[in-house]
């Protein structure tokens, strides 16, 4: 494994990170306040960020992208996350599901939706499965015809009428294309009998329900998904009929998160703040600032690890599964500490600044986020051989 970061990728580094400190970090407190969450979105971020290339890094150079590997992935997404995880999520979701626009479609598709995406400077993409009545059961995949989404896609002609509501979904109220996922066959279990679908946001019968008001990530949307007798022709299927489970597994299972951006921003800030004061000589924040430090580092290298063996083992390798619940709780304790730091000092208080307390309920969405960390423990436990030695 090398890790040492190429001019190419120190070169990203720099640009996201000048962006994010010039760009995001200075009006992410301003929006995270704001009480309507579909109002909370950067557009005009969003709109730069075309400019620079960001928002289609990971499209692949013969389709006119940047063709960003997986590590120049995480780099970029970690430091558009010191600015605010909302804004770097929201192109998270871009740089994964890039990969179903282009390489799960046929070409017919490509002509009909990716120039648009190419092209429209505000395009977004979101990935729904999750549902009122459904969540973990779709992540650790029983195998029984109950579980998983119960959202239906009756076929009717040419088309698919899909009814149903998705919830929590990221980019949900901000994205042009879906990619949603129904039952062909509900009588069959989530393997057999599970289809994706492309809905463009103005499908008839599509409509956006409720905006969550969530604790974290704010200016980021999480939408509910309101499908309503919604046709959607047979040619939106995205790979094959009924086999939509195999497409949704590559998308979620080898999340690589930007969960250490925030983590490092209240790590930054916890030092301004021993800088300006006396208990930087009390040894307890002498020994909180070395382990924040120590969690950062190993949560980084965990999941920059992750992203070098990208491609190169499956999407749903213990090590891809397992960094994402080790670096969102290394980065809730990092968080934590800070705000142990600032609150010893009085100043915790919620204002129109960066603050720890911000960092710390941005990353707590990471719990849930791409599978709870329990789930994914729990999905981690049949990859260990209790009979063979690990490859270490
Ligand atoms: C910020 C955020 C963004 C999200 N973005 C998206 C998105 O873009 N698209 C999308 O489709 N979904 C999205 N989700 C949904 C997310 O994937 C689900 O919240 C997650 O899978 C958990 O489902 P649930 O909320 O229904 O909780 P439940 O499944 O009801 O779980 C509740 C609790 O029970 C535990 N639990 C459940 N089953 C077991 C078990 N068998 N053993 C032990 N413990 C168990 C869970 O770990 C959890 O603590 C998002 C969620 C959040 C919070």
């Amino acid at each position: 494994m090398d890790l040492n970061l190429s001019v190419e990728d120190l070169t990203l580094q720099k640009i996201s990170r000048e962006f994010a400190r010039n760009e995001i970090l200075p009006i992410a407190a301003n929006r995270d306040i704001r009480s309507k969450p579909s109002e909370a979105y950067p557009w005009e971020i969003l709109k730069k960020l075309d400019a620079l290339g960001i928002r289609t890094l990971t499209v692949p150079k013969k389709f006119g992208g940047y063709g960003a590997n997986h590590l120049q992935q995480a780099i970029v997404s970690e430091e558009l996350a010191y600015g605010d995880l909302g804004v770097a999520v929201s192109l998270d979701q871009n740089f994964k599901f890039t990969q179903l626009i282009c390489n799960e479609t046929t070409e017919e598709q490509r002509d009909r939706f990716l120039d648009d995406f190419l092209t429209d400077p505000i395009a977004l993409l979101a990935i729904a499965i999750t549902e009122p009545q459904s969540g973990t059961d779709s992540f650790l995949l029983y195998e029984a015809p109950i579980a998983g989404p119960r959202m239906t896609a009756k076929e009717d002609g040419n088309d698919y009428v899909l009814n149903g509501t998705k919830h929590y979904i990221s980019n949900g109220g901000l994205a042009k294309y879906y990619f949603i996922f129904a039952r062909t066959d509900p009588s069959k279990p989530m393997s057999e009998g599970l289809t994706g679908f492309i809905v463009p946001k103005d499908t008839q019968g599509f409509s956006i329900g409720e905006a969550h008001s969530k604790l974290g990530r704010r200016l980021l949307q999480n939408g509910e998904l309101v499908l309503s007798n919604c046709r959607v022709p047979k040619t939106n299927i995205l790979g094959e009929w009924n086999k939509g489970l195999d497409i949704f597994r590559k998308m979620v299972s080898g999340a690589l998160i930007p969960v250490m951006g925030p983590a490092r921003l209240a790590y930054d800030l916890s030092k301004k703040i021993l800088k300006e004061s006396s208990i930087k000589d009390d040894q307890w924040a002498q020994m909180l600032l070395s382990e924040m430090y120590m969690l950062i580092e190993a949560g980084r290298t965990f999941l920059y690890s992750a992203a070098w063996h990208g491609g190169k083992e499956s999407d749903e390798s213990k090590r891809r599964l397992m960094s994402k619940v080790f670096a969102s709780e290394a980065a809730i304790k990092v968080c934590r500490s800070a705000m142990e730091i600032w609150e010893h000092k009085g100043d915790l208080h919620f204002d129109n600044r960066p603050t720890p307390e911000k960092c710390w309920r941005d990353v707590l969405s990471y719990l849930h986020g791409f599978g709870t960390n329990q789930a994914v423990k729990l999905k981690c436990f049949p990859m260990i051989s209790l009979d063979e030695e690990e490859h270490w």
